[in-house]
């Protein structure tokens, strides 16, 4: 696919985005040049959880299965008062969400970056180099120049696109002139991660404990991990909390000496902030370069995993030239009302748990229970945000949701598909080489026709257009919905706002 230029896209940052961007690539048969500047993997503690929509991406690229050994389901999430009243609960349950995973598992952060990197020593599209540390760039029409260093010795390689995945301290950002604006959301904690003993003698669900004295919260992790957060008062100096004998008093009143054994501990100022451009000629940002959030929803990292599931098959529709490139505006036009959703919901619930006056906790509690008595508990996970604006057919109630898996026998629909766009339901008429020109393929139901069936009927389409996202672009008369789709590929994209 290359063409005059050293690799197809280069991505700096081997972090967990960068990580999969680079497989999501090069499962399209696209060259990847993957810069890492480190050596090692990140040490420090941090993602602890992600939706079933991350563990239906993470089956694209084929480690879903080991990601699931090594992780927990959790079944409830809950904001405690100081005396063990719930001020909100939220039961998630084992029960497959619509992607065809539980809706909320636990794990381990640098467990599931050593089998995504081990995933990539092993494909052949991507050219991986640790210890290389990406420069600056210069955009020149169609090519991307980068400058990297390698122990001291500078290289440059050429390219269509470059992704920028190198976190929250973004050069790739910094260099093409995009910044972050500020929300207005900061508030330092000390995490504590602890290796489990005896899980029995360790709180079986999540917990939020609203206590003004102290917020903290608590986390099973995957890979026989246990989480502890503190929030810090604002006399409270770094070192001094993360001292031995600090962190020994801090765990000392969940009776857990024993039962774990201390890993590592960080501090953290937890922030909100969205980028206010997400490209600019050729150069493109994901991740935590692109947007930062509270960790109380679990957020951070999946909508970083969501933002390259959403941008790589558009560059690969670009790159194959199904695509013009002004599709990617698409990009920042879906994602980021959806990263912002999800910041607002992880705001909302720091502003639930890190209120430290008295007075205004008791008003919170108050609030919170009186409200929970009047409406009950939120029933499952709070469902995703689907995607309101973008490469989505007009005036569609269904575009823009994500497109169910379904399983059957053991098996996984979105396996027996297989990869690229869906047109499912009638297509007889539909001339073929479209079809094939754009993409989209007419997948043999196979076993799931049934379930497939009753879901259309369900919905009341005839036909559904399903992009390689697996989000619906839209339903009804097919030769229409592909005519469309094509129009929108080749650069009339159709902004709906619902
Ligand atoms: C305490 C805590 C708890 C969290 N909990 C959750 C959670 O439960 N769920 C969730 O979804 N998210 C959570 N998050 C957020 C999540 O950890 C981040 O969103 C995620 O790690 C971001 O991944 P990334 O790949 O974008 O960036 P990073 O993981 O920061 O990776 C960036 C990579 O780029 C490399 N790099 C930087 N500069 C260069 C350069 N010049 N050249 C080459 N390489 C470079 C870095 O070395 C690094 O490897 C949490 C965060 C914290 C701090």
């Amino acid at each position: 696919m290359t063409a005059s230029r050293d690799y197809d896209v280069v991505v700096v940052g081997a972090g967990p985005v960068g990580l999969v961007a680079a497989l999501l690539l090069a499962k399209q048969g696209i060259s990847v040049l993957l810069l890492e500047k480190e050596r090692s993997m990140f040490p420090l503690p941090r993602a602890a959880h992600i939706d079933h929509e991350i563990m239906r991406i993470f089956q694209s690229i084929n480690v879903a299965e080991e990601v699931a050994s090594s992780s927990e389901v959790s079944t409830r999430y809950e904001f405690l008062n100081v005396s063990g009243d719930v001020l909100m609960r939220f039961d998630t349950g084992r029960a497959h969400a619509l992607s065809g995973w539980p809706p909320s598992n636990m794990i381990h952060q640098p467990s599931i970056e050593q089998i995504l990197r081990a995933r990539v020593a092993a494909c052949d599209f991507v050219d991986a180099r640790f210890g290389a540390a990406y420069r600056d760039h210069k955009s020149s029409g169609d090519v991307v120049t980068v400058h990297f260093d390698t122990q001291g010795k500078a290289s440059k390689m050429s390219c269509r696109f470059l992704i920028g995945c190198d976190g929250a301290n973004s050069a790739v950002r910094a260099n093409a002139g995009m910044s972050l604006v500020d929300l207005g959301f900061s508030e330092r904690w000390l995490v504590i991660d602890t290796k489990v003993i005896d899980s029995s003698r360790l709180p079986q669900h999540n917990l939020q404990i609203c206590d003004p004295e102290r917020p903290t919260t608590s986390v099973r992790m995957g890979a026989g991990r246990h989480r502890w957060e503190f929030m810090l008062k604002a006399e409270e100096n770094e070192d001094e909390v993360s001292a031995p004998a600090s962190v020994a008093n801090l765990l000392s009143g969940w009776d857990v000496d024993g039962a774990v054994e201390l890993e590592r501990t960080a501090t953290y100022t937890f922030e909100a902030k969205v980028a206010n451009q997400w490209m600019h000629d050729g150069v493109v940002i994901a991740g935590d370069a692109a947007h930062l959030m509270p960790p109380f929803a679990g957020q951070g990292l999946c909508s970083g995993i969501r933002d390259v599931e959403n941008l790589t098959w558009k560059l690969g529709a670009i790159l194959a030239g199904r695509a013009d490139k002004s599709l990617l505006s698409s990009y920042q036009t879906e994602r980021e009302p959806h990263v912002r959703a999800m910041i607002d919901l992880a705001v909302m619930m720091g502003k639930v748990v890190c209120v430290t006056d008295p007075e205004a906790a008791l008003a919170r509690d108050k609030n919170l229970i009186e409200t929970r008595r009047a409406n009950g508990d939120a029933s499952g996970a709070i469902p995703n945000p689907k995607l309101v604006t973008g490469l989505l057919q007009e005036n569609s109630q269904i575009a823009g949701e994500l497109f169910p898996q379904f399983t059957h026998q053991k098996k996984r629909s979105d396996d027996v598909f297989g990869p690229g766009a869906w047109l499912i339901g009638e297509s007889d008429g539909i001339d073929r080489n479209t079809l094939r020109a754009a993409g989209i393929g007419v997948p043999s139901l196979a076993s799931f026709s049934d379930l497939v069936s009753q879901w259309l009927d369900d919905k009341g389409y005839s036909s559904v257009l399903i992009r390689p996202d697996r989000v619906i672009f839209g339903g009804g008369n097919a030769a229409e919905l592909v005519s469309v789709y094509v129009e929108g590929l080749c650069g009339e994209v159709r902004a709906t706002t619902r």
